[in-house]
């Protein structure tokens, strides 16, 4: 029987000193070898790099993890989790029950069900008749699923070499004399668990008994320590040596996250100002606010935050431009898939012949929405094909229309680049071997010159793309034997697989010793050599006790399968343990997402005392943002430039600060809200996102123009208003020729006629075969169950909210009445998307509710029905009824199924309130792209918003580009 030792912690924790002991003192005394076993690889490279900044040890013991030891001790390759994915996704695509299942084939939903397989297939569980584990609606499902776990487990067990733990407890049997021989003379020591799974135990049983010395470290009252004894009689017990230091650490309190970010930084830069070799951590929870924030202060003060994690390939640009190729490939029919593509990152060219040519998203986009052309190799030919003829027409009645000329020889060098794109994608079919199949790829990559693309990038600083590259390279032939050999290349099958293994790779880039300041979350935080860590977020909000789905730990990473149970809240003790021996500090914020917490009640029971002290003053440190920032009495008339303040700081990032403390421009922007009335468009921007009015309409900036050539939607949407406050104000509302006149005055009005005039001209009174809007419009009109009788049109509005100087001015688009003479509002559109009735309730969109405040306000009767006429194209011409009252849903407009939002009175008095807490938190000086709970229900919107937003180019919002198509 071996000697069995415990090392005992005297408290719950490890901590670095305690495990430099036991490992030298083990090293001195014992005389085998030392081979330590962590509970995960995190441990190990923690370990690693405890070891290497010792110098006092004799030799360098083994270190590895569980799982990796018992692999390499009985000889066997840890399953792949990729081919564990291929091999189910084969099974519910080839022959099983094909159609009801096809939801399976869902990412979300196979990963689940594959985690469930696994989880069942590594503990040996059975999934029988007996057992029903869905609920009851999911029988049939459950039934399915029994029957594909059957089949999955048989394939595992003759296709993947996949080990149950009985499997490697038969191995460990049969190996028996040759791992007694292996383990002999070495001390197996056993490191930073705290708990063993069913399987640890089982294998842990068999190979105890074949080593010479086993040791575990771990706490007195441990479940391991507990375990160990009921195993083994005889065991060595060891009390932990070394006294602890009775140490307390230092609290930071600040009012807001920013304060406390923003501190944290200045700290950190006065104590590298002291001593450049320090090596300090910034803890974080993981969570958006923090990271955001703590990222563009960085930015602020120019620092460089470095993280030991590794970077999955998924989150490189490489890997967006890959995936829009193996998109493009799947659906190359689809306008859509080539918009992805030409707009991915590092697609920007394309080779043909000699040649590289630029590639010109918006020019391409331009022909096919003038033809709306939404699919098929054969329109996008057409359309190209007529916009060049009628150019060619063009240029043929006008020798010096060099515009015409130069446009023409852009449009033919776009169609090379689709020809010969789709040509290619072509080839892809033909490709009958899958190594075949990737070297076409391969050739598909380098006609976008990305390899180019990278080395440039690479020159600029940016080698994350390029070494991701490279591994890409590398990892492909495993790919191809991962994906069963002499597989036919079905395109669906090797474009998902390709997506899928790629998902699943991180990039493994030099560690290097040189940076100063990393930024961890916590698990990373642990044991990681810091000279001085800072733990942010330090409340309830962030720590495990308060609220059970805290942010400030992540779950482990199931994919990796770390067969360990492992509790998050030992991170949290392993972190605290790690502080005592090193120099730290914590600091929380007392308004985290705009509640107010109270510091953490776990602070208590920590084996330390907490001192909660008031932060050093950096006031003389301050940035350059910080200094614009400051009210005007203290601006430093040498450091400041008078120049810049008066464009009113258009430099400055609309995402560093939450609300303007500048007298000037907080000045400027009450002076505004007082002279100038507002207009539904103007708070609405507001709402929708502050940073975007802070550019339109305080910094007065020109928004980019569109990059159309053709007519701009609000000359369109001009033209069309004009058109129907012609046809109303002419009254005869059901006359057709009416409308027809009116059209032909407005365009009468359009000072040129262009091409593009033109063709507008045939979407609004049709051709000689095809009707036009006109005909759309008025069939609308005709198909309504109610009668609309003419009131007003551009009608003038002007009022100002109760006790208040708060004024509102606007045109509302047209007044109708209802046989009983009640009002009706409508407001026409020209845009394909329409506010919903949710977005009228909730006040998402201010246009219609305001337009119906200023009648109610006039007539001091609310509108019967608030309506939206679409005027779009012939499909999207329609009148909607957004909101209405009670009776007039079922009297008047006759909704049956339909559900606009039923309002009366108290709305329009809900909305008043709206409106003027709107404008306070305005004239409060709050102009951010954070969280703010006045905003809370437009906050949501904000990628949409983003993505049609002129100042994009101005604003530095990091998410801006993330826009949801
Ligand atoms: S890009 Fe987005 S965040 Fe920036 S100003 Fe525009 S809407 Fe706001």
């Amino acid at each position: 029987m071996p000697t069995i030792t415990c090392y005992e912690q005297t408290e719950n924790h490890l901590t670095n000193s305690a495990i430099w002991s036991t490992i030298s003192a083990l090293a001195e005394h014992v005389p085998d070898e030392l081979i330590i076993i962590t509970a995960n690889n995190n441990y190990r490279e923690s370990l690693i790099h405890l070891l290497i900044n010792r110098d006092k040890l004799n030799y360098f013991p083994t270190i590895q993890s569980f799982d990796d030891w018992i692999n390499q001790l009985l000889n066997i390759e840890p399953y792949s989790y990729f081919s564990c994915y291929h091999e189910l996704l084969n099974l519910i695509e080839s022959d099983f029950h094909h159609d009801h299942l096809l939801f399976l084939t869902q990412d979300e939903m196979i990963k689940t069900l594959l985690n469930f397989f696994l989880f069942l297939l590594l503990h040996d569980y059975d999934f029988d008749e007996q057992r029903h584990l869905f609920p009851d609606f999911l029988t049939k499902v459950e039934d399915d699923c029994r029957t594909l776990f059957k089949r999955f487990k048989n394939q595992t067990k003759t296709k993947l070499i996949f080990y149950n733990v009985m499997d490697k407890c038969r191995l460990i049997q049969e190996r028996k004399t040759v791992l007694e021989q292996t383990l002999q003379n070495k001390t197996v020591v056993f490191l930073g668990f705290t708990h063993l799974t069913k399987t640890q135990r089982y294998l842990l049983q068999r190979l105890i008994p074949l080593t010479t010395q086993t040791a575990f470290y771990t706490s007195k009252e441990s479940y391991v320590k507990d375990w160990v004894r009921q195993e083994f009689n005889d065991i060595l017990e060891i009390p932990e040596t070394n006294q602890r230091l009775n140490k307390s650490i230092t609290r930071y309190s600040f009012d807001t996250l920013q304060q406390e970010c923003r501190w944290v930084l200045k700290d950190c830069l006065n104590r590298l100002a002291n001593n450049n070799d320090h090596t300090i951590q910034l803890v974080i929870p993981s969570d958006r606010h923090y990271n955001r924030t703590i990222n563009e202060l960085a930015d602020e003060f120019n620092i460089s935050l470095f993280s030991t994690k590794k970077q999955p390939f998924q989150q490189t640009s490489l890997f967006e431009s890959l995936k829009s190729i193996i998109n493009f490939i799947q659906y190359p029919d689809t306008v859509s898939a080539l918009e992805t593509l030409f707009s991915s990152p590092l697609i920007s060219r394309f080779k043909h012949g000699h040649d590289l040519i630029d590639i010109d998203l918006e020019l391409i986009i331009q022909v096919f929405r003038k033809e709306s052309v939404v699919a098929g190799f054969y329109s996008m030919k057409q359309a190209f094909d007529f916009t060049l003829a009628s150019l060619e027409k063009k240029i043929s009645s006008d020798d010096d229309d060099d515009y015409s000329l130069r446009y023409k020889q852009r449009l033919e060098e776009q169609w090379l680049i689709i020809e010969t794109l789709y040509t290619y994608t072509i080839g892809f079919k033909e490709q009958l071997v899958l190594k075949k199949w990737i070297d076409y790829f391969l050739h598909l990559i380098d006609l976008f010159d990305i390899n180019n693309q990278l080395n440039f990038l690479a020159d600029n600083g940016n080698v994350i793309n390029q070494v991701a590259f490279d591994q890409f390279i590398q990892q492909l032939p495993k790919f191809i034997t991962s994906v069963e050999t002499g597989l036919k290349p079905y395109l669906n099958t090797i474009c998902n697989r390709l997506i899928l293994f790629l998902e699943q790779q991180t990039i493994d880039t030099e560690p290097t010793h040189t940076h100063s300041i990393y930024i961890h979350s916590l698990q990373e935080a642990v044991y990681f050599p810091a000279s001085y860590s800072y733990v942010l977020g330090f409340h309830d909000s962030c720590w495990p006790y308060a609220i059970p789905e805290n942010i400030f730990l992540k779950q482990i990473n199931i994919p990796s399968f770390i067969d360990v149970y492992d509790d998050d809240k030992d991170y949290q003790y392993l972190l605290f343990s790690q502080l005592l021996t090193e120099e730290c500090c914590l600091t929380s914020s007392i308004e985290y997402l705009g509640k107010q917490t109270e510091p953490s009640r776990f602070e208590f029971k920590l084996p330390f005392e907490i001192n909660l002290t008031t932060a050093p003053s950096y006031s003389h440190q301050v940035s350059f943002t910080e200094s614009l920032q400051r009210p005007i009495q203290y601006l430093d008339h040498k450091t400041i430039n008078y120049d810049t303040i008066s464009s009113k700081y258009s430099h400055l990032k609309s995402d560093s600060f939450n609300s303007l403390s500048n007298n000037v421009i907080l000045a400027d922007i009450k002076d505004k809200i007082r002279r100038k009335p507002f207009s539904a468009t103007r708070l609405d921007t507001y709402q929708r996102c502050p940073s975007q009015y802070y550019f339109r309409y305080v910094l007065e900036l020109e928004p980019a123009q569109e990059l159309s050539e053709g007519i701009s939607a609000a000359q369109w949407g001009v033209l069309v208003h004009e058109m129907m406050y012609l046809f109303n104000k002419n009254g005869q509302y059901n006359n057709k020729n009416n409308l027809k006149l009116a059209a032909e005055e407005a365009f009468s009005k359009v000072p040129y006629m262009n091409f593009y005039w033109e063709q507008k001209k045939e979407l609004l009174f049709g051709t000689t075969t095809e009707p036009g809007l006109i005909d759309a419009i008025f069939e609308t009109i005709q198909q309504q169950p109610y009668r609309l009788h003419p009131g007003q049109f551009e009608m003038d509005f002007n009022w100002t909210l109760p006790n208040s100087t708060y004024q509102f001015k606007g045109k509302i688009d047209a007044l109708f009445f209802s046989d009983l003479n009640e009002p009706i509002l409508i407001d026409y559109k020209t845009s394909r998307q329409l506010s919903s009735a949710v977005d009228f309730e909730e006040y998402r969109a201010l246009q219609l509710p305001i337009y119906g405040l200023s009648i109610y306000k006039q007539t001091q009767r609310i509108p019967i029905g608030s309506l939206l006429f679409q005027i779009n194209s012939q499909k999207h011409t329609d009148i909607k009824v957004i909101a209405c009252t009670k009776n007039a849903k079922k009297d008047t407009f006759e909704l049956k199924r339909k559900r606009p939002y039923i309002y009366d009175e108290t709305y329009f008095n809900a909305l008043e309130h709206h409106l003027a807490t709107l404008i306070k938190l305005l004239e409060s000086g709050f102009i951010s792209t954070d969280y703010h709970p006045v905003l809370a229900k437009t906050y949501t919107k904000r990628s949409t918003i983003c993505r049609v937003c002129p100042y994009s180019l101005h604003c530095h919002f990091k998410e801006r580009f993330n826009a949801i198509y």
